[in-house]
């Protein structure tokens, strides 16, 4: 099993005071373990700094929660990739299921975020992931495949190769009701086939698929221990150091088991 990677999604949450006290919990305790899995914190925009910063000396990586589909130039309120490149942020989550929902971004747009990141060396993470009517509807399968297409297949070999993937059904996310570990692991190694068919065997195992959805301390060891689910995307639980830490070890234990 390879390491696994977890990323913390703050969403609009924290002052910059508390912001700062959370990312140096976080750090403090990361500090006494050493760690094969891969972390990173994703606050808002203002505290990106803060992030890159203390990323440096601890052992974790600071990512951002959007960035615009344009380069540069006169787009009042944007941030591109090369800024988030100059900051020193190396990850950066896009087509988030709330960015689709309440910005309309579609798997165009997303296409488009992620070629940009692609430019400035930054690694995308490409959210996917269906509605609870899809799901009831037996549609789900299509519709994530449709989303992968869209937004991932333009890109050749090397490129793809950058990508990490997280599938977050959309019923799960902020809702307290998590995917079983099965309803995870189907759909991860259903990714893992559309990669493998696209962009071979060998690429598709090392593409890292994230779940995310309500997973927190308690749950990510079960759902960790899927086959096919290289870590998480983990949003209110990335607010409690205590919390995300955990969820961080349930990671590491996986791999050392394994
Ligand atoms: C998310 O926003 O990416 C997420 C998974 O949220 P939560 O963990 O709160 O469901």
């Amino acid at each position: 099993m390879k390491p696994k990677l977890v990323i913390g999604n703050w969403k609009m949450n924290e002052t910059f005071d508390e912001a700062q006290d959370l990312i140096i919990n976080i750090a403090e305790s990361l500090e006494k373990l050493t760690l094969e899995t891969e972390v990173v914190m994703c606050p808002p925009f203002p505290y990106l700094e803060l992030a890159t910063d203390h990323a440096e000396e601890n052992d974790f990586h600071a990512g951002a929660q959007n960035c615009s589909e344009y380069e540069k130039g006169a787009y009042t309120g944007e941030v591109s990739a090369k800024m988030l490149a100059s900051l020193g942020v190396e990850f950066c989550i896009v087509g988030h299921s709330e960015r689709r929902k309440y910005f309309n971004e579609s798997n165009q747009t997303i296409a488009a975020k992620v070629d940009r990141l692609l430019e400035e060396g930054l690694v995308p993470v490409v959210c996917c992931g269906e509605q609870l009517e899809d799901r009831k509807a037996d549609n789900h399968f299509k519709v994530v495949e449709k989303q992968i297409t869209e937004s991932l297949f333009h890109l050749n070999q090397e490129q793809f190769e950058q990508v990490v993937i997280a599938y977050e059904p959309v019923w799960a996310i902020g809702t307290g009701e998590t995917a079983t570990p099965q309803q995870a692991e189907d759909m991860h190694a259903f990714i893992r086939s559309l990669v493998e068919k696209k962009y071979g065997t060998e690429t598709a195992y090392n593409t890292y698929i994230l779940y995310g959805g309500s997973c927190n301390a308690k749950n990510a060891l079960d759902l960790f221990a899927q086959a096919d689910v290289d870590g998480g995307l983990i949003g209110g639980a990335s607010l409690k150091a205590e919390d995300f830490v955990t969820i961080i070890e349930a990671a590491e234990t996986v791999v050392k088991e394994n």
